[in-house]
């Protein structure tokens, strides 16, 4: 997830402009890994390249995708005994 220092907020690479930067105008990852999470903050460009790493949803996004589908399913379940009553 890309960190912006200055405006102190996480962004997803989509909210990023092509050219890497926030919508307030900081740079805050390189353009050609939008996909890549890379930390450009100062003095800690020795590491950036072990930071690389693909973006994927954290596993606590699927626990969430799954209560939502068990809670929906029940309250389809309600609906439907509700019509049949
Ligand atoms: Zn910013």
């Amino acid at each position: 997830m890309p960190w912006c220092e200055d405006c102190e907020r996480f962004y997803t690479p989509s909210t990023l402009t092509p050219q890497g930067d926030c919508p307030s105008g900081h740079h805050v990852a390189d353009p050609d890994s939008a996909v890549l999470v890379q930390s450009t903050a100062p003095g800690r460009n020795d590491s950036a390249g072990r930071e690389k790493r693909k973006v994927k949803a954290p596993w606590h996004f699927w626990v969430l995708v799954a209560a939502v589908v068990i809670y929906l399913g029940w309250r389809l379940v309600q609906g439907i005994a509700w019509l049949l009553s």
